[in-house]
């Protein structure tokens, strides 16, 4: 049964995987040639020495036409294995920032089983008028710049992607109390206070932070909680950290 599967459902990932279909296809060939040419032998009564012989013939001519055949679809499954990885990779990568995208985050909190989860996103203040005054393309320098800190500062945290355009989103297993805080507010401080070189300029970015970490709340309450942390440290001035539980009550969601 495993040599069916080998060879008419093979997994080629690497170069053993190539010698196993090679090898699995090559004996398949062989028990399928070698047994009609006995059953004939037996039914016309030829002698065990012209058996012998023609099964060495057999044997010969299989091998060498099934080894160069079956490595070169070999060959293909295996290529088509790393096509398909790669095309797996990119569909799950954003392609500015080489950080996940919004795709992988939700995959990734799909994967994610018990225990709080806390969302974290994190957007460039005043963005547009950063495009508006030094160009689109210096927009995306700040854009992977960020991306870039926020991976350095908070990617040991979880998963760090890029969810729309200046926007950036962390999902991390909840961590004692204060210490996401503590973090957040570091990297916050850390994007301010070093400004991005980019054509001989500086250009001074912030961001501002929302996060919500809540057992209770399902990943799309959770993202519209922290959303909602990220939209009053927008009201409040921007360049600032906000968590959903620390939010006035008439911000938060009333029950019914
Ligand atoms: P706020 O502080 O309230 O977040 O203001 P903002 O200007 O950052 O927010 P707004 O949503 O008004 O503007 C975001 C801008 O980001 C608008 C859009 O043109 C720009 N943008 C979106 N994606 C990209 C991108 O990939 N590259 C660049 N350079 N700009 C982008
Ligand atoms: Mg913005
Ligand atoms: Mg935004």
């Amino acid at each position: 049964m495993a040599l069916l599967r080998n060879v008419f459902h093979p997994i080629v990932a690497d170069s053993a995987g190539l010698r196993r279909y090679v090898t699995s296809v090559t004996i398949l060939a062989l028990i399928v040639a070698v047994g009609i040419d006995v059953v004939q032998s037996l039914l016309f009564f030829t002698t065990w020495l012209d058996i012998v012989r023609e099964e060495l013939i057999t044997t010969a001519i299989v091998i060498l036409v099934a080894v160069p055949i079956a490595r070169s679809m070999g060959h293909a499954h295996l290529e088509l294995f790393h096509a398909k990885r790669e095309a797996d990779r990119l569909g799950r990568t954003d392609p500015l920032t080489g950080l996940a995208n919004r795709r992988a985050l939700y995959e990734a909190a799909e994967r994610f089983d018990g225990g709080a989860l806390a969302l974290v996103i994190a957007d460039i203040d005043r963005f547009k008028r950063i495009n508006d005054s030094y160009g689109h393309a210096a927009g995306d320098e700040i854009i992977k710049a960020v991306a870039q800190r926020m991976q350095r500062d908070l990617g040991d945290l979880g998963i760090v992607a890029r969810v729309g355009g200046e926007e950036f989103a962390l999902i991390a297993a909840d961590l004692p109390a204060g210490e996401l805080r503590a973090r957040l507010q570091r990297f916050r401080q850390r994007v301010a206070e070093d400004p991005v070189a980019y054509a001989r300029q500086t250009i001074g970015v912030t961001v501002s932070v929302g996060f919500a970490a809540r057992r209770d709340l399902d990943f799309d309450a959770l993202y519209a909680a922290a959303d909602k942390a990220l939209y009053a440290a927008k009201n409040a001035g921007r360049d600032r950290v906000v968590e959903y539980d620390q939010l006035p009550a008439e911000a938060l969601p009333r029950a019914g």
